[in-house]
């Protein structure tokens, strides 16, 4: 077996313990003669791993009674639609902070089932910037606030989160979710799709507030309503029941681990790493994204061109560490670093960009 250091952007490296668990268990499940996928969702079997799924966000993240998990598919983009659909009612408004890629997505989305005020704007520093939380002007009529804790391409990320008052704070936590304490008292409903730091691809998480469950009108669709799944603990229908299983065992790890804490220590071990490889050779590395919005999740930096970012791609993947390349829209290079990246990982990777640096630059 030969695993070699995977940066990808989502689906991600999982932790090695969780993938022999599975692995060790998929045939013959707690000596049941078949694996956990193929029994009933309405199992005992598979009733503990989803109970334990959400009980192991409820633990890292300590989160009050008065807030729900639930486990959905359609990943965090079909959440760009539930959000508005549930939480605004016709003829209200709600605030947006466009601050990238995935926040102009989840923006664009609830543009068609009602009005949206643009708080922030990020345009104009081509998204490399953050607004200081504090100055931001909630309007108090606001259906919610929506916010992108960490965005994916571009490697911005919020280090504080603004206060909203009575307006519901979501946020969109997907590639940053379980990585570090949050002040949950201050959101109303945060999701995620689980590949980019939680399992694999396949279920999202949506924490929401109970009140908020109020909100969701008997007009909408079943699955389209959070109000039909949070009273089923996600069990109205099938739920994703592999992913959810994976992403019991990857929380697991995590919170032997040391929880969100080390999750946090290690993020800025291994972002630190990079960042610090990047200043060392300041004059061939660059990081477009502004000193005090860096995400240490998503690493992104240039090289003095294109024809050399090939090849630091290509070289690099020869050397076991893969998915090094930029998001397409955006080009140059992007280190993802999520949980399950071991700092050995990201020394590698700073290693090879300081000599790298010295043979081409
Ligand atoms: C990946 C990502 C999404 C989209 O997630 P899917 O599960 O693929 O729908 C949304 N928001 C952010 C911040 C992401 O990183």
């Amino acid at each position: 077996m030969n695993r070699i250091f995977n940066f990808s952007a989502g689906p991600c490296t999982l932790p090695l313990p969780a993938l022999e668990e599975a692995h060790a268990e998929f045939l013959d499940y707690q000596g049941k003669g078949m694996s956990l996928i193929e029994m009933s969702h309405r199992s005992k079997e598979y009733d503990a791993v989803h109970m334990e799924a959400m009980d192991l966000i409820r633990r890292l993240y300590g989160l009050p009674d008065n807030y729900k998990i639930l486990f959905l598919g359609g990943g965090a983009t079909m959440q760009f639609s539930m959000v508005p659909m549930n939480l605004m009612a016709p003829g209200q408004s709600c605030d947006f902070t466009l601050t990238g890629a995935w926040a102009k997505k989840a923006y664009a989305d609830a543009k068609k089932i009602g009005n949206v005020n643009v708080i922030f704007d990020g345009k104009d520093d081509n998204f490399m910037s953050l607004p200081e939380p504090g100055n931001l002007k909630v309007n108090p009529d606001a259906a919610y606030f929506h916010m992108t804790s960490n965005e994916t391409i571009g490697g911005v990320q919020w280090s504080d989160f603004p206060d909203t008052g009575d307006v519901p704070l979501v946020c969109d936590m997907s590639s940053d979710f379980v990585s570090r304490r949050i002040p949950v008292e201050k959101f109303g409903l945060i999701y995620a799709g689980a590949q980019k730091n939680a399992g694999p691809a396949g279920t999202s998480i949506v924490i929401i507030r109970e009140d908020l469950l109020e909100r969701s009108s008997d007009n909408l669709t079943a699955y389209m309503s959070y109000a039909t799944h949070a009273p089923k603990d996600s069990m109205y229908n099938t739920p994703p029941v592999f992913p959810i299983y994976m992403l019991m065992k990857t929380l697991t790890w995590l919170e032997k681990e040391g929880g969100l804490d080390a999750a946090t220590k290690m993020a800025n071990e291994r972002a630190g790493l990079i960042y610090g490889a990047m200043a060392a050779n300041a004059d061939f590395y660059k990081c477009p994204v502004h000193q005090d919005a860096r995400s240490n999740m998503n690493v992104v930096w240039r090289l003095p061109n294109e024809d050399l970012e090939k090849q630091f791609v290509s070289e690099a993947l020869a050397a076991g560490m893969s998915g090094l390349k930029g998001h397409r829209s955006v080009g140059g290079c992007r280190a993802s670093m999520y949980n399950a990246m071991p700092v050995a990982g990201a020394k590698a990777l700073a290693d090879f960009m300081g000599e790298f640096a010295k043979r081409n630059g």
